[in-house]
């Protein structure tokens, strides 16, 4: 799922990606709603150019439905169209039509002008690892037709697939690298299970979750780990806590801390703990 990338492939990425680019009318732009901001790639908006785009935040049965609609408006104060939807069930994706046919209504108008009818609009959807790009496009299509390989930029055997009368979509998805710069970014996306675990280790992941739900969402927290005088506790031994409550002991009986983090990162990651945007 997840893939190293280095100099030579973000390289290549790019390429890939300014070529296809020259072939569609609309770039769709699809990111996780839980980290509006961190799962985007950096160099978007040079690389899209001046081609009409949107954002799409997908995952929003995992994405606190308040923040996914500030989100939507503060992308539209920066004259960013967005849509929000949930790739597995199709919720949202009827707006997603929509939103890239008035993304190409000049276009639409230059054809009509110019005596050609009915030209399909060409879609192509762009993203980093693992937002669900081969979902959404599985989704659209109808039928599980997208590749799901995650080589950067592959371009091979390129097909236009049409999902209405007016819109055709190319098979492939533009994969792109995240920021990984910046170490909140990192976390965010190590968090929702995007960036490779061996760079951060599931301990250091879970002691930051804690620090996040202290900091954000604490009631949702103390819901499922009622622990006592949660504010007074160090991250810690709030790990501590959890795996006693959820009998996850070590050989002495002693709290199992590392069994018990993979078991919260999954947990956040799948849902499980509730809705939560880390942004
Ligand atoms: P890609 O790497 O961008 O092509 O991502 P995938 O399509 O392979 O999806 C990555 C993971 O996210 C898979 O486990 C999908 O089932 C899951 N996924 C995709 N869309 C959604 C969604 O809207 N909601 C939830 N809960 N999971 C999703």
């Amino acid at each position: 799922m997840n893939i190293q990338w280095y100099p030579g492939h973000m390289t290549k990425a790019r390429r890939m990606m300014q070529e296809n680019i020259k072939l569609v009318d609309v770039v769709v732009e699809l990111v996780d709603a839980r980290v509006p901001v961190s799962s985007r790639n950096p160099e978007m908006a040079q690389i899209t150019n001046n081609k009409p785009r949107f954002v799409v935040l997908n995952k929003i049965d995992l994405a606190d439905p308040k923040r996914t609609a500030e989100w939507i408006q503060k992308f539209k104060e920066e004259s960013l169209p967005s849509v929000c939807v949930n790739a597995r069930t199709g919720e949202g994706l009827p707006a997603v039509l929509t939103a890239a046919r008035e993304a190409c209504k000049d276009k639409i108008a230059r054809d009509k002008r110019r005596g050609m009818m009915n030209r399909p609009i060409r879609a192509m959807i762009v993203g980093i690892p693992n937002v669900g790009k081969s979902t959404f496009i599985n989704k659209l299509v109808g039928r599980a037709t997208a590749k799901t390989g995650n080589k950067p930029g592959v371009t091979k055997g390129k097909q236009w697939i049409k999902i209405k009368k007016d819109i055709e979509l190319l098979d492939t998805p533009g994969i792109l690298w995240p920021k990984f710069e910046d170490r909140t970014v990192g976390l965010r996306l190590a968090f929702i299970g995007s960036i490779r675990e061996e760079i951060l280790d599931a301990e250091t992941l879970a002691l930051e979750l804690v620090r996040f739900f202290k900091n954000d969402y604490r009631n949702d927290f103390l819901q499922k780990y009622p622990i006592e005088d949660f504010e007074g506790k160090e991250p810690h031994d709030i790990l501590r806590e959890m795996a006693k409550m959820r009998n996850l002991l070590a050989s002495h009986g002693e709290p199992d801390v590392h069994r018990l983090s993979k078991m919260f990162l999954e947990e956040f990651r799948n849902g499980k703990m509730g809705s939560f945007t880390l942004e």
